[in-house]
């Protein structure tokens, strides 16, 4: 089995970089939202709190559906926790 293929069913029909979005209703095809991971630098201020941002993108079994989730600049989010977890 590659790196490329599916962990639980080992297919190779991989979809990678999908956008994970939230939608308005059931009948609303198009997206208006993209869900993403949020950690503040400065959680106990009353204002900016110093909001990091990082996006999701989905990698998806074109056989069994299983789904990965990967978030973007992840060497940010971990020196942020890092640092939050010194103070
Ligand atoms: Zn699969």
């Amino acid at each position: 089995m590659s790196d490329r293929a599916c962990r639980p069913c080992g297919a190779e029909e991989i979809v990678s970089g999908v956008r994970v979005s939230t939608r308005q209703s059931a009948r609303e095809t198009r997206p208006f939202g993209e869900v993403c991971l949020a950690i503040f630098r400065k959680p106990s201020a009353w204002f900016f709190k110093g909001t990091s941002r990082h996006s999701l993108r989905a990698r998806v079994c074109g056989r069994c559906a299983f789904t990965e989730l990967y978030a973007d600049d992840p060497e940010e989010l971990y020196r942020i926790a890092r640092e939050l977890a010194d103070d």
